[in-house]
């Protein structure tokens, strides 16, 4: 079976993880700082907070601008759950905005429409979460200029994303998202086993989420409120988490960082040749933005059913049963039986549905060869 997606481990990435084993440190030493301060240089942020995973990275992005009960978040629903769950998480309310039927990103015009209609009703989001989806940018210079006109905060869902730029900027810089999310889950483009990361160019921000990722506590003389006991003091100030990175993690994530523009370069490869190859198919291709470069965490064609004259489920058992990994990203998130409860119902978001009745996740990770594309590519046009 060709998987969807796969991570590339190669002996340098191996050599790291042996040499950190017999170091001092396992979890929260100095390999933490390095791997947050090459992740920041490297995308253009001022700050970096590495956490066990984008889930929790979300999580307390959220509880860093207080979200809670009464509060709005707005996401997409054509995203993984992690995206909508983290309002959940601190007692929020859900919502969604329509993707583009072309580029299957949260729909800015959508996102207008909605803001307008919720300020009516006194109803504004608090915090709006655009999700990069398959790793090209939403329209972010719009969401910001709306986050502006509304007052909402944009905590940016680039799990997808890592290694993208958009308007010739690394997507992470902060021009555009009060915070960033990294996953470096195993399928994403770097990985540190399980792993996630918050950037921000906000210091204050960047503070209090270390806090959060570990108890809420405090080592920092100033920002406790009392003078010190002494050398072995610490405070809770408030509730946190242990979401801490182990150091493990973080050499491993360092190796991989180098290898970071090896390999989205590797992925625009693929995709420029699934393009070209599957152009004369019955098929609706992904739709390049012209602003944004792709870090192409997937490869997503929609069908055009009418023409193919077999079923979304066939052609996907049968690229199956032929041995394509195929997957299917996402389900709309609000046709899930968890937000069916909170009310959503199917129409809500008629965009992500049609979608996902066509959609279809081809592989792509760096490590898929050539030949093997080439696989994947005869066994599409077999089954058609
Ligand atoms: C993978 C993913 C997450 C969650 O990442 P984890 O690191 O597995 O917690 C969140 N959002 C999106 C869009 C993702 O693809």
């Amino acid at each position: 079976m060709i998987p969807y997606g796969r991570q590339s481990i190669d002996q340098a990435d191996i050599d790291a993880v042996v040499e950190v084993l017999q170091s001092d440190w396992l979890t929260q030493g100095p390999s933490i700082d390095r791997f947050e301060e090459a992740v920041a240089a490297r995308h253009g942020a001022s700050h970096a907070v590495a956490v066990c995973n984008a889930t929790a990275a979300l999580h307390i992005a959220c509880m860093a601008i207080d979200l809670g009960p009464g509060d709005w978040l707005w996401t997409s629903p054509n995203t993984f759950v992690a995206s909508a769950n983290c309002a959940r998480y601190c007692g929020a309310n859900v919502d969604f905005v329509d993707i583009d039927p072309n580029t299957w990103n949260l729909c800015a015009d959508a996102l207008e429409a909605k803001l307008i209609a919720a300020d009516k009703a006194g109803r504004l989001p608090k915090v709006v979460v655009p999700v990069a989806f398959s790793g090209q940018s939403c329209d972010m210079a719009r969401i910001k200029a709306l986050s502006q006109r509304y007052g909402f905060v944009v905590i940016e869902d680039a799990s997808h994303a890592v290694g993208a730029s958009y308007k010739g900027k690394p997507v992470g810089c902060g021009d555009y998202a009060d915070m960033t999310i990294f996953s470096f889950h195993p399928v994403k483009i770097v990985t540190t086993g399980e792993g996630g990361m918050i950037l921000t160019n906000r210091p204050a921000l960047a503070e209090r989420l270390k806090r959060l990722r570990s108890h809420g506590i405090t080592r920092d003389a100033a920002l406790m409120t009392e003078p010190s006991h002494g050398p072995w003091y610490y405070q809770q100030t408030e509730l946190g988490y242990n979401y801490r990175l182990t150091d493990i993690q973080a050499v491993l994530g360092l190796s991989q960082l180098q290898k970071l523009d090896q390999f989205v370069a590797r992925r625009r490869e693929l995709a420029a040749r699934y393009d070209e190859l599957l152009a004369d198919l019955p098929l609706q291709l992904p739709t390049r933005q012209v602003d944004a470069e792709s870090a192409w965490h997937l490869y997503v064609v929609r069908l055009k059913l009418d023409q193919i004259g077999k079923t979304h489920k066939a052609v996907f058992e049968g690229l199956r049963a032929a041995g394509i990994g195929v997957n299917l990203h996402y389900i709309p998130v609000h046709t899930q039986p968890y937000y069916r409860a909170l009310g959503f119902k199917d129409g809500d978001f008629p965009n992500a549905e049609a979608y996902y009745r066509e959609a279809l996740s081809l592989p792509m990770f760096a490590g898929l060869e050539k030949v093997n594309q080439v696989v994947v590519i005869d066994a599409v046009k077999q089954l058609f």
